[in-house]
């Protein structure tokens, strides 16, 4: 269809190098051509066109100063990609892999994303080249002081409200809320993922995980299975993997593997949460110290990973759980999973299987839930944290889990009706892009030309 392929062809010429956004845009537009097929409208309303350019692009020089005195610069960034739905809303990271390329895919992204969760919130997305690893508590609030100084001016609770994402968590984001305090003399819910006693969500630092785990179970019910019993690959060990693990030990699961940017642990009896959550959200060490505690378990080094993959994948188990990073399940991971037999793939990352994996997993048609669908739950339950913020109020957990479930289930029907609906019922890939979609597109065409 020369539509969808002229625009790809377009989107690279007028941003060049930005690969993982190009990955992410082809993905989605090649999924929609049967929608295009049949609601040429689209096409008149330049909707494609409209929607892989973000409606705002914010960049801008941190300066701060380390320990020893030295002046520090990094970039930072803000994308705001679609507001058609509600304010911008999506995550910020802070890895020296960040580019405008990696910010503008992962924007992308959580427009349909956040169109699937059924709330009212628009796509966008943010972070810095800068390494919170080997930083001290000083250095990580100068730079989020730094950050906010200039992000402060463009966001607000009911236009862009930032999150957590790769390298922020509990502690940036109060220093980023502080910043903001500070700056503009205002309380309000202008970031989510904030702490208990200072407008945070009971639940939020747990949802992006219980969600995937939810959506597992969900695909598995489906085909007539269930999630009890099953032996479980995790990859990464940071807020995603580590409330996976604790999801799929409540649903009598056994997660048999973590990982880290060094190296993977496999533990055949089961990953030590406690400890995990010990060397992970308290010390900050590396995974290899586990074996201190696990000497039965095995540690394998990244030097020692397969050329073309991860260790993680290369165990045999029955679900996989890639909750790390992008592009971190290769072709060659698919075919190693597939050969072990595993039956259920559920992305608590954002596009963590590249392009060859996911076709892979839609050929053998095994349950293979993507990142924008299986993920959602984190960003769904940050919406739920805005609802109690404007409402003054703080939920239970019994109340915000009860409803995350909810919106998982949804996310899920909504995917597999729509794959049904286009003659594909086990393509979930094909359901998230065209039911997220369908929702965006049919809004901005009501909301005229903007
Ligand atoms: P964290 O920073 O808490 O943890 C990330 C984990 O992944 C760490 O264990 C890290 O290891 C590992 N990792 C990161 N980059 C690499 C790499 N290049 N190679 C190997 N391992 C790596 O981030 P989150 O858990 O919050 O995020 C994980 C994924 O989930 C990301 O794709 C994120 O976009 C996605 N996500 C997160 C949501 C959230 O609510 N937090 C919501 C939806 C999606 P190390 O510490 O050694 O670098």
């Amino acid at each position: 269809m020369p539509y969808v392929h002229d625009t790809l062809e377009r989107l690279k010429k007028s941003s060049p190098a930005q690969t993982e956004f190009y990955q992410a845009a082809e993905e989605v537009l090649e999924c929609l051509r049967p929608l295009f097929e049949r609601s040429p409208h689209y096409h008149d309303h330049s909707i494609i066109e409209r929607i892989v350019e973000p409606e705002r692009q914010i960049m801008f020089r941190i300066c701060w100063t380390d320990d020893a005195g030295k002046v520090q610069v990094n970039k930072g960034y803000r994308v705001q990609f679609n507001s058609a739905l509600g304010p911008y809303k999506g995550g910020l990271r802070f890895h020296p892999s960040v580019t405008s390329g990696i910010i503008k895919f992962l924007g992308f992204e959580q427009i349909f994303k956040n169109a699937l969760t059924g709330l009212p919130i628009g796509g966008g997305k943010g972070g810095s080249d800068f390494d919170p690893k080997g930083k001290s508590d000083g250095e990580i609030m100068r730079f989020c002081q730094s950050f906010m100084t200039e992000l402060y001016r463009h966001i607000g609770p009911t236009t862009d409200v930032p999150a957590g994402d790769i390298g922020v968590g509990a502690r940036e984001i109060g220093y980023l809320y502080g910043q903001y305090k500070r700056l503009t003399g205002r309380y309000e819910g202008v970031l989510t993922g904030k702490g208990l006693d200072w407008g945070g969500s009971i639940g939020r630092k747990e949802a992006t995980g219980y969600g995937a785990v939810y959506f597992a179970q969900n695909m598995l019910q489906a085909r007539g299975e269930s999630i009890e019993g099953k032996t479980c690959l995790v990859s990464g060990a940071g807020n995603v993997a580590i409330y996976t693990i604790e999801k799929l030990y409540e649903l009598g699961a056994t997660p048999i593997t973590c990982s880290d940017s060094r190296g993977t642990i496999h533990d055949p009896r089961g990953i030590d949460l406690d400890l995990l959550k010990e060397l992970k959200e308290v010390k900050r060490a590396s995974l290899e110290e586990y074996l201190a505690n696990h000497p039965e378990a095995s540690y394998i080094p990244a030097n020692d990973y397969p050329a073309d993959g991860h260790a993680v994948w290369r165990i045999p188990a029955d679900v996989a759980f890639p909750c790390a990073t992008q592009n971190e399940l290769t072709d060659g991971d698919a075919e190693t999973l597939l050969g072990n037999g595993v039956t259920c793939i559920s992305e608590g990352a954002n596009m963590p299987s590249t392009a060859a994996a996911v076709d892979r997993f839609l050929d053998a048609k095994i349950a293979y839930g993507p990142g924008k669908a299986a993920n959602a739950g984190g960003v769904a339950t940050s919406q739920l944290e805005m609802a109690q913020n404007s409402s003054m109020q703080q939920w239970p957990l019994e109340k915000v889990d009860a409803k995350l479930k909810e919106i998982m289930a949804n996310i899920h029907q909504q995917c597999a009706d729509t794959a049904e609906e286009f003659g594909e019922p086990t393509n979930l890939v094909l359901g998230a892009n065209i039911a997220g979609f369908r929702k965006v597109a049919d809004t901005m065409i009501d909301q005229g030309v903007v």
